[in-house]
């Protein structure tokens, strides 16, 4: 940015010209070369930063109340004038200072523009549309007019500026004298875009875009002037009277958010509290209410005051913090008859926000009940999102508890050894694979009296579970004879490396895998505390063996073969690393496996000629 500032002391300050930011420059050029058809919404977006800058003094006058004085009406009035083909947006809002000008209107630094440009595509036609979508705030200004002045002064400061430009590459501010509060911008509208001198056509293009907005919209036409929006607060109206397409302007106007809502809640708390609430869910992936309800957009308004929430608004104001508490149970229950009147766009909803919904659990015990309900899971028997319930309802004869198993990767989660006995006795698996799983299921410890498990830590209790064609409990197949001492050996090989070695209920087609002991932090967890740095120790794992699997047999066979035990340490060597290895966990001496791995090979070839 090129900058020549006036030198304090000049008696008569000049105008400065200063160059667009190159972005800037980029976006008008798309914007003035628009052949796009709904123009109009340029007006949307003056009128939606004037109501903007109206509320932002509105609230920095609670605390300064000089700030608003001579003039607390707020209001935005629109003043088309034929003969000098100028159209007139002025609002008595906090205004901007010179640095604020320059800033605000010069760079891109802003919610909706950046958005805009965020998604640029090069394409002129898909640009073009994402204006309508987006908006490009300020900036649109240049649709309509090949020259726009902004006559400014800020709240609380004396000296008022203009800023001129034709949106060619550069802009010019200098002092101006008598300006009043808040901004003034005057376009001088392009030829063939006469229509929005029409104060018919401007009427229609308020009532389209901008009659959710609160404040009085004022026509200038003439001498006359006249309120042409509603004019009150949207969410103080009745529903009845209210359109999809304005709840859907209204989001846009306090989400900053460009996608349609998937859920709004309007209402109206009476009793001993008395306010009203318009919130919204938004269908796609950003604050409002706790932190684990970030996801909702809205306002709440008590008495004459509209707040945009802020979490530490919240937590200091116990008035606040018992309307907190109130939305938050009323966000739910309505998240929860949308769980059941729309499955399928709660999946979505669940796919998009589920991992933030879940921190609830943890953090918010009060709410815990409600929001248990609402988790939705991926399993080990089924495809889609399961609840618990439907959880519950499919566990098998002698299931006790609801298994789970925690990892970062659904594909592997459903290849871990661990859960192979699960899957052969039709003993479905919960699969979690956000990070905040690890913490509310240790918080919460058990969903309708069945406690969660793991299936990667303590004993499966699986032979207690019949499986789905058997009536009874599974016949038990006999172990290998000599399997307590191979177990043994293996035990006395290992030494410290691990826990226990023992025999698994858990495996049917793998050889052995680690798990963590009862009372033992999960392994997953263990890597992710470990990924933070919230711990450095290591717990010994056990390692089970599974008495099915071939090599375990021949392996017990062996026992008590000459040279049997030294060749069988090896293998309980590479066993555990190979456990490890599934795992992922780091092996602690590679060339060890290696070495063992080679030698193992060699002695299964042939010996060389
Ligand atoms: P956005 O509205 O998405 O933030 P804009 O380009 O429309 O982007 O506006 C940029 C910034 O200029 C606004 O965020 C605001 O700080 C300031 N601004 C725009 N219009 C006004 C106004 N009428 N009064 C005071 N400040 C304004």
């Amino acid at each position: 940015m090129t900058l020549d500032t006036a030198p304090e002391t000049t008696a008569e300050p000049r105008a400065e010209t200063r160059s667009f930011q190159a972005e800037v420059s980029r976006l008008l050029d798309i914007v003035a070369h628009s052949l796009y058809s709904e123009k109009e919404i340029f007006l949307r977006e003056l009128i939606s930063n004037a109501s903007d800058a109206c509320d932002r003094l509105r609230y920095a006058a609670l605390t300064e109340p000089s700030l608003a004085e001579g003039d607390a009406s707020y209001r935005v009035v629109v003043t088309p004038v034929k003969s000098s083909r100028t159209l007139t947006v002025a609002d008595n809002g906090i205004g901007m200072n010179h640095d604020e000008l320059v800033e605000n209107l010069g760079t891109i630094a802003r919610s909706g523009t950046a958005a805009f440009v965020s998604e640029l595509t090069g394409d002129a036609k898909k640009d073009m549309s994402l204006i309508g979508q987006f908006g490009v705030g300020f900036y649109s200004a240049f649709m309509v007019a090949d020259k726009v002045e902004v006559l400014s002064r800020k709240a609380g400061e004396a000296e008022g500026w203009r800023w001129t430009s034709d949106g060619k590459g550069s802009f010019t501010i200098e002092p101006a004298a008598n300006v009043p509060r808040g901004l003034r911008i005057m376009l001088h509208i392009r030829e063939g875009d006469e229509e929005y001198l029409d104060p018919q056509r401007i009427r229609q293009i308020v009532k389209r875009y901008s009659d959710h907005i609160a404040l009085p919209i004022v026509l200038a036409d003439g001498n006359k002037e006249e309120t042409i929006n509603v004019a009150s607060a949207l969410w103080t109206r009745p529903r009845s009277e209210i359109t999809p397409e304005q709840y859907k302007e209204f989001y846009h106007h306090v989400a900053h958010s460009f996608d349609e809502p998937w859920l709004t809640l309007h209402g109206k708390a009476e009793g001993v509290l008395e306010y009203s609430f318009l919130l919204f869910v938004p269908a796609e992936g950003t604050e409002l209410v706790p932190p684990y309800l970030r996801f909702v957009k809205g306002i709440v308004d008590s008495e004459d005051l509209p707040l945009n929430i802020s979490r530490e608004m919240l937590q200091s104001n116990p008035t606040l913090a018992r309307i907190r508490q109130q939305l938050t149970r009323r966000v739910l229950s309505e998240l929860s008859k949308k769980a059941s009147e729309a499955p399928d766009e709660y999946a979505t909803f669940w796919d998009n926000f589920g991992a933030v919904l879940k921190e609830g659990l943890y953090e918010d015990r009060e709410q815990r009940d409600q929001i248990l309900p609402l988790a939705r899971f991926r399993s080990t028997t089924r495809d889609g999102l399961i609840s618990l319930d439907d959880y519950i309802a499919a566990m098998r004869p002698g299931q006790e508890a609801i298994y789970t198993i925690t990892g970062d990767n659904l594909d592997l989660l459903i290849k871990s050894p661990q859960i192979e006995g699960f899957r052969a006795r039709g003993v479905e698996v919960l699969l979690l694979t956000d990070p905040i799983d690890e913490f509310w299921v240790t918080a919460i410890g058990a969903y309708t009296e069945k406690p969660f498990k793991s299936a990667t830590r303590g004993g499966a209790d699986l032979d207690k579970i019949t499986s789905p064609d058997e009536k009874e409990k599974p016949a038990k197949p006999e172990p290998p004879a000599k399997l307590a001492s191979l177990i043994a050996i293996f035990k006395l090989a290992l030494g410290d490396a691990v826990k226990d070695v023992r025999s698994s209920e858990r495996l049917t087609d793998s050889a052995v895998c680690l798990v963590a002991d009862e009372g033992d932090v999960d392994m997953h967890l263990e890597r992710l505390l470990k990924q933070h740095r919230q711990l450095d120790t290591t717990a010994k794992r056990i390692l089970e063996v599974n008495p099915q699997h071939p090599l375990i047999v021949r392996l017990a066979a062996s026992v008590g073969e000459s040279g049997a035990s030294e060749q069988l340490s090896e293998f309980a060597w590479l066993l555990l690393d190979q456990a490890r290895i599934i795992e992922r966990e780091q092996l602690p001496d590679p060339p060890a496996f290696a070495r063992r791995l080679a030698s193992l090979l060699q002695r299964g070839l042939p010996a060389a000629a």
